[in-house]
């Protein structure tokens, strides 16, 4: 609606939000601007059937869990939750299309609805495995995570199988391998860099969890390169082979940007947003795992991909919404769980300490056996990431020093001596 005062256009008031995307980013910024006293009408759409599901235990605990028929516990939200706060989802109905002049958009329904402002939570897909004319993906008996769907294929998979070959060493895939290995399955991992975890972890970091999974009867392989998959057989391409009853493909994902191409947004490797998610089109914000923002903490574009990054941006996005100002961006952080081990990691790793052997990570133990953190710092000096292993002290303190941005040196990180504590006292 627009208002009109003394005869000249005043002010347009927003009544309708379209959050496109029910998952940890969309939740989160309907859930912001109910919170921010937002009074309009929310309409959440997602092409997945169902309530959302949370997506990190889709390759931990839900894989483990015996029930298929009640998956209750892994819920993003309770369908009361979505009445309580007057959200309308539209689950199992996917966007077309979106005409940025008219402020409308296309279901697949061919249906069309109006909106004041529009919220892209489109997330990620798996990148798919392409050898030559062969799509991986798309060869049978070849399982991709992203969804709960995918998830409950998988579980039921990983019941028949015996012999399980992950396809990429990230995150997703050690995590599926950590299930798989809980579940007595024999587990092949095969990355194709030199390291595991090589886009985001550091040199050490990637070591320790390589020893990890070996000792727990991971057969761990890098350098490996994958000429062909079909019918469970793994071909390489100096000729060797491997089968396997179930080959799970985990090797990154693309954003899903298409949309907002077409509608003629600025795109890249994600919806191109300025630093408070807001595209080239002034109604319209990109957040979550799509997003690629020219962020506060590194300056540069960046977009990134875990549930703390899909909530931060969902909160400064539903304040640009409601005409407030927004909240800093923060440091960001991300968790990983694997057998007994707890990741959790604070900053983001510089390549230079991601790429070299020569990097600038110190290796830190904790007070009780088997903590350990890796401590990153940039080619300026400063701090730029720990990564703590079972030790919540050394990522709390590392955390809060990146927060703070207080000047601390390799060396004293080194010592061991130094009390964390007395690190970010003052
Ligand atoms: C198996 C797994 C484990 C993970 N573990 C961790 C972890 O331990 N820690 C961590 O920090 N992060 C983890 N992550 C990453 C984290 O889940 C993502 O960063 C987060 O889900 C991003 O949220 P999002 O809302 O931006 O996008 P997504 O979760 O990808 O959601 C996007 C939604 O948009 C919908 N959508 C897309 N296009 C359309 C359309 N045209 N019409 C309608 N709907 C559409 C999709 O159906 C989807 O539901 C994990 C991810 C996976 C898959």
């Amino acid at each position: 609606m627009t208002y009109y005062l003394w005869g000249h256009l005043r002010m347009t008031k927003t009544e309708s939000i379209i959050i496109i995307g029910a998952s940890h980013g969309g939740i989160a910024c309907a859930e912001r601007l109910r919170k921010l006293g937002f009074d309009g009408k929310i309409t959440l759409i997602d092409r997945l059937a169902g309530l959302p599901l949370e997506r990190p235990p889709l390759s931990k605990q839900f894989l483990l869990a015996a029930g298929e028929a009640d998956d209750s516990g892994f819920l993003l939200r309770s369908a009361d939750w979505f009445d309580e706060n007057g959200l309308d989802l539209m689950a199992g109905v996917a966007v077309a299309s979106i005409d940025v002049g008219a402020k409308t958009l296309l279901l697949d329904t061919g249906r069309n609805l109006a909106w004041d402002k529009l919220v892209l939570a489109t997330g990620a897909r798996p990148r798919v495995l392409e050898l030559g004319a062969l799509s991986v993906g798309d060869a049978e008996g070849v399982v991709m995570l992203r969804h709960g769907d995918d998830a409950r294929v998988l579980r039921a998979r990983l019941r028949e199988a015996r012999r399980v070959v992950i396809i990429g060493g990230g995150y997703i895939g050690l995590e599926v391998a950590a299930s798989a290995r809980k579940l007595g399955k024999s587990v092949v991992v095969l990355e194709a860099a030199a390291r595991l975890l090589a886009r985001v972890a550091s040199v050490e970091a990637s070591a320790f969890f390589a020893e990890l999974h070996q000792s727990q009867g991971v057969d761990v392989r890098c350098d490996q390169q994958i000429a062909g998959v079909d019918s469970g057989r793994i071909v390489f391409a100096d000729g060797g082979a491997l089968d396997a009853d179930l080959v799970v493909v985990g090797i990154g994902v693309i954003p899903n940007t298409e949309l907002a191409e077409a509608a003629g947004l600025a795109v890249g490797n994600g919806i191109l947003t300025d630093r408070h998610y807001r595209t080239s089109h002034a109604d319209v914000f990109a957040i979550g795992d799509v997003a690629l923002a020219a962020d506060g903490y590194t300056r540069g574009g960046l977009r990134l991909e875990s549930v703390h990054h899909a909530q931060m941006s969902a909160d400064i996005a539903a304040a640009c919404l409601m005409g407030e100002t927004p909240p800093p961006h923060e440091v960001p952080w991300f968790w990983s769980e694997q057998y007994h081990i707890r990741l959790q990691s604070a900053g983001l790793v510089p390549p230079d300490a991601q790429n070299s052997q020569n990097s600038q990570t110190i290796t830190r133990h904790g007070r009780r056996e088997g903590q350990i953190s890796f401590w990153s710092f940039a080619q300026d000096g400063a701090l730029a990431a720990v990564e703590a292993l079972g030790d919540a002290q050394a990522y709390m303190v590392g955390r809060q020093l990146l927060e703070k941005g207080v000047a601390i040196s390799p060396e004293v990180i080194g010592d061991s001596d130094t009390d964390l504590k007395t690190l970010i006292k003052g």
